[in-house]
Parts: structure tokens; C-alpha cells; sequence
């Protein structure tokens, strides 16, 4: 199953406790730590930022999780030529 898909089901589910939902959360947000997504490059095209947290990551160059919140990243921009 994909990471998405657990998601929506997960927040499709009823909740009936306050912990149960609590806890939901906090699986979703790891679940979605795990998806990658495209870095920020800014307007003069230097500077990536997390997606998730807007970290600047360019001394990090391609690493595949945020440094500071652990978010999956993708490194399209940077090896085009
Ligand atoms: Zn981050």
C-alpha cells in the first residue's frame, strides 16, 4: 500500500477518542515525512529550501531528508544542464 493511500484512510476513519485521533495525526504526519517532494529553489535559483519546513538545505546538497524535520526530498532542479 501506498504511503498516500494509508493516509486517506487513516483520515477517512471515524475517531471516537480524542487519543485515537491524536495518534492518527501524529502517523500521518510521519507518513507524510516519508512522500518526497520537490525542494523550493527561490527566483535567483540558489538557496533550496525544504519543502516542509523552509529550512535552507544548499549546504546539504541531494540529501534524500531534511536535516532539521527529516521530510523526504526531491532534488529536481539541481542537476539539469
Ligand atoms: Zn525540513
Amino acid at each position: 500500500m501506498e504511503n498516500e493511500t494509508a493516509i486517506l484512510i487513516i483520515e477517512s476513519a471515524c475517531y471516537q477518542h480524542k487519543q485515537t485521533k491524536e495518534a492518527f495525526s501524529i502517523a500521518i504526519s510521519a507518513l507524510s515525512k516519508q512522500i518526497p517532494k520537490e525542494i523550493i529553489i527561490n527566483s535567483d535559483g540558489y538557496y533550496p529550501q525544504c519543502p516542509s519546513c523552509l529550512k535552507d538545505i544548499g549546504k546539504y546538497n541531494n540529501v534524500k531528508h531534511c536535516p532539521n524535520c527529516s521530510k523526504a526530498l526531491l532534488w529536481v532542479h539541481t542537476n539539469e544542464q
